[in-house]
């Protein structure tokens, strides 16, 4: 993608650069010809995958949404020399939008804004005025290319009068100055399912720039920002966060209201807990996106020191200490940490 046309219009290194990958792609798609390369290297395989014109688009089809219909590559293979049509897909818009954390979680209905060039509904996107139609190129006999002699060759271009089209706009459509579409700022419905999380990009189909002159509209992607939540963190389906307890809540063992993004959970925390232990709340964590089920909830438990103390605790904590001894030897980290399954 980083060397694709699209991105480096007027770059001939870059071009050549992306007939390398693609060739490269196409010999590890397929294993005749890769076997082909790993026996004779470039040369066994080249006349078949170096060459634009043998070269065959199908190749990127497993490269599927995150590349194929984003820039159509098969326009791009398939079109070398021939008149080229002044129909173009529009291009691609991106819209950032940010969510809060339960929006992301449980999705939401939102609406995004966008400038875009929609299809003047005047002359249909067509460009000419009501009852006209588009006149042969003269520069290029409509053709769509003129010829120039360089030394030996004869190389062809894009006519730089019709841009390839073969024909010209004589009498331009008076609302969009036969352009065929006309800039406008709309606002988009747009659904977002649960599950989503910050950086997700979603498409839109359809909902981009206009084609031009009855080509299909491009398509738009609203990319998310996502908000931090006070205290739950994320980690793809799963939530964390900590919860404090006492030293004698930890060694008796309680039950807490622990909150949830769906209502409050009671959590039992078992006695003799050590600081540090993290429990599992199995379902309480985010949906799926586009799937089934829910992640996991895990509350990491903190056993609190008491900083102050009075003259009564102190004595109680005291007279405890008698009782209770810690050996005070070191011992391994991994002691820490244990994840226990809670099943609510
Ligand atoms: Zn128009
Ligand atoms: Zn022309």
């Amino acid at each position: 993608m980083q060397f694709h046309p699209d991105r480096n219009p007027n770059n001939p290194d870059a071009e050549e650069k992306f007939k390398e990958c693609s060739e490269a792609y196409a010999i590890l798609a397929d294993g005749e010809k890769r076997a082909l390369y790993d026996r004779y290297g470039h040369a066994g395989v080249g006349s078949a995958a170096s060459a634009g014109a043998g070269f065959d688009p199908s190749v990127f089809q497993d490269f599927g949404d995150i590349f194929g219909d984003f820039f159509g590559i098969g326009e791009m293979f398939g079109g070398g020399g021939r008149k080229r049509s002044r129909t173009q897909r529009g291009p691609d818009l991106r819209e950032d939008i940010n969510l809060d954390f339960e929006q992301a979680v449980f999705g939401t209905e939102t609406q995004v804004s966008v400038r875009r060039h929609e299809v003047c509904e005047e002359c249909r996107g067509n460009g000419t005025a009501p009852g006209k139609a588009p006149a042969s190129c003269r520069a290029c006999a409509g053709r769509g290319q003129v010829r120039y002699q360089q030394g030996f060759f004869s190389i062809a271009r894009t006519c730089p009068t019709c841009h390839g089209a073969g024909s010209v706009i004589t009498d331009p459509c008076p609302k969009c100055a036969g352009q065929g579409h006309i800039l406008r700022q709309r606002t988009v419905d747009a659904k977002i399912p649960a599950g989503v999380e910050d950086g997700t990009r979603i498409r839109f189909t359809g909902l981009g720039e206009a084609g031009t002159f009855g080509g299909p509209p491009g398509d738009l992607y609203v990319v998310l920002h996502v908000k931090d939540h006070p205290f739950f963190e994320r980690e793809g389906v799963d939530l964390h966060c900590e919860i404090p307890v006492s030293y004698s809540q930890a060694a008796l063992g309680t039950e807490i209201k622990v909150p949830t993004l769906d209502g409050e959970h009671t959590l039992k925390v078992p006695e003799g807990i050590q600081s540090g232990t993290t429990l599992r709340v199995r379902g309480k964590g985010v949906p799926v996106l586009n799937g089934h089920g829910k992640g996991d909830l895990f509350v990491e438990i903190r056993v609190q020191t008491p900083a102050k103390l009075n003259k009564h605790q102190r004595e109680l904590l005291r007279e405890l200490e008698g009782t209770i001894r810690v050996e005070n030897k070191p011992q391994r980290r991994t002691l820490l940490g244990k994840v226990k399954d809670i099943f609510g």
